[in-house]
């Protein structure tokens, strides 16, 4: 029988690996399974999202499980959004005050890496290509089929941990037991990832410190950096034409039909992709969606986390920043609770208000980068939102801010946010520039409606 400190992950994924280093360096036993084969041995055969924007929630989690000096090895500053419109020169909108606060720009494959490297250096035993395949709550047997020659193996466990994703095979063996109030909302929105070379010499192409954005209305282009010079495109697009509501994927037929729909709406971006056609044709149209649970676990027996309890959308760029926050969390409640079910009901009521606000921001944030980044009265509000921050440090903190540099809980980011909006829009209704607002009644209304706000001590 296992040993009585001892977790069985399933998903070697990000979250997966991360944990298991978490709970290693706290004296835990830990099995991870992995149904992909070993991209140590492989190269990683990820097949989505090729980088991804790590922020500091994702950083403090590093930070905790000693991964973040190798992990940063490989990463790209961004400092803001560059904004493609039209033929104007590109615009770089900051995220921050200055260079402590950017995000960073990390390959999916290099971090998992990073990762499975230092969760087998803890001591956790990692089993690749064993995907699990079903679960016996009441014998606590998991079987997992085996990628390489299709047998099924039979593992004893303690207590499962489904770090499996989006699609998590543990969740729907969970939901056979107990109802877990499952509900997915798929955007009417897919992506696909196209990939713009180093130049000839070796170099980025265009400015490697931003992540690029052509917003074009109900769609638009991102590109983000990677360490080998190169940016991944990534298209987001309807599926399907509403009537009169502009191009979808399922209207572009073929790649002749691509090239000219970017010939149309992204002459610059595709002028920086030489092997459009070929990226066009080999790369799928990936699906979005935000995935609710009522309940994340399964008393002592089962407990999910990170996309398999709650994915979202990707457009705050925080699904994996909050994956590894509750890679933290679940390691702290299993240190304050002496038994596993009372540690993942804690973890349950800790963080799904903060994975509700943080997937609802998400699908906020869509609107702003397709359709707003650009627009006269944002641009408005955001100049105004720093000089507020300027004129009361500590107490209106951006919601960019509040989302991307701090961990105080995404619910009161998303109480703040809400708050601050109302603020800002009152301030700037009918006026056009910074010089013709009312700033003794702006500085009253913040005053009256935020506190001091400090941030989660380190
Ligand atoms: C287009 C796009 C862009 C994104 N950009 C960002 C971003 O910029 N910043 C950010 O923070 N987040 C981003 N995300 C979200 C991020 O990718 C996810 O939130 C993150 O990967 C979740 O980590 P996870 O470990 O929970 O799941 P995953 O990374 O999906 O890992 C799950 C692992 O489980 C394995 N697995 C699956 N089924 C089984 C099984 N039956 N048995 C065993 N193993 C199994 C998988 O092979 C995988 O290794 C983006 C997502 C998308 C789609």
């Amino acid at each position: 029988m296992s040993a009585p400190r001892h977790l069985t992950i399933i998903g070697a994924g990000l979250a997966g690996a991360l944990l298991g280093i978490l709970l290693r360096r706290r004296g835990w036993e830990v099995d991870l399974y992995e149904k992909r084969g070993d991209p140590r041995l492989r190269g990683y055969e990820g097949g989505r999202s090729i980088n991804l924007a790590l922020a500091e929630r994702g950083r403090h989690a590093l930070r905790a499980a000693d991964a973040d000096e190798a992990v940063m090895r490989h990463a790209i500053m961004m400092r803001g959004r560059m904004v493609h419109v039209d033929a104007a020169e590109p615009a770089l909108q900051r995220y921050g005050r200055d260079d402590s606060e950017v995000i960073w720009s990390v390959h999916r494959g290099d971090l998992n890496l990073v990762l499975l490297e230092l969760a087998q250096a803890a001591g956790a035993r990692l089993h690749f290509d064993l995907g699990l395949a079903g679960v016996n709550f009441d014998s606590r047997v998991a079987v997992f089929a085996d990628a390489r020659d299709g047998s099924r193996r039979e593992v004893p466990f303690r207590a499962l941990v489904g770090a499996d994703g989006a699609g998590s095979a543990l969740r729907a063996a969970m939901h056979r037991v107990r109802d877990l109030g499952e509900r997915s909302d798929f955007l009417d929105h897919g992506y696909k990832e196209l990939e713009i070379p180093p130049d000839d010499d070796g170099g980025f192409r265009i400015e490697p410190h931003a992540l690029h954005i052509w917003p074009r209305g109900h769609y638009m282009c991102i590109a983000l950096p990677n360490d080998e010079k190169t940016f991944t495109v990534t298209l987001f697009l309807p599926h399907q034409a509403a009537a009169g509501d502009g191009p979808a994927f399922d209207q572009i037929r073929d790649t002749a039909a691509a090239r000219t729909f970017f010939e149309r709406e992204f002459p610059s971006a595709l002028a920086l992709i030489p092997a459009f056609e070929r990226d066009w044709a080999a790369n799928p149209v990936g699906q979005l969606g935000t995935l609710y649970l009522e309940h994340w676990h399964l008393d002592g027996r089962a407990v999910l986390l990170g996309d398999a309890a709650h994915a979202m959308v990707p457009f705050h760029g925080q699904g994996m920043n909050c994956a590894f926050e509750d890679c933290v969390a679940l390691a702290g409640q299993l240190d304050a609770h002496p038994d596993l079910a009372g540690a993942f009901a804690a973890f349950e009521a800790q963080r799904k208000p903060d994975a509700a606000a943080i997937q609802r921001m998400a699908l906020d944030n869509y609107l702003e980068m397709r359709d707003r980044v650009d627009d006269a009265d944002y641009l408005l509000q955001r100049a105004l939102e720093l000089a507020l921050q300027a004129r009361h440090p500590g107490r209106f903190v951006p919601h960019y801010a509040m989302v991307t540099f701090m961990r105080i809980p995404y619910s009161l980011a998303m109480t703040r946010t809400d708050v601050q909006r109302g603020i800002l829009e009152r301030a700037t209704a009918g006026r056009s520039t910074l010089d013709a607002l009312d700033w003794a009644a702006i500085d009253a209304d913040v005053l009256a409606r935020l506190t001091p706000l400090e941030d989660v001590p380190a």
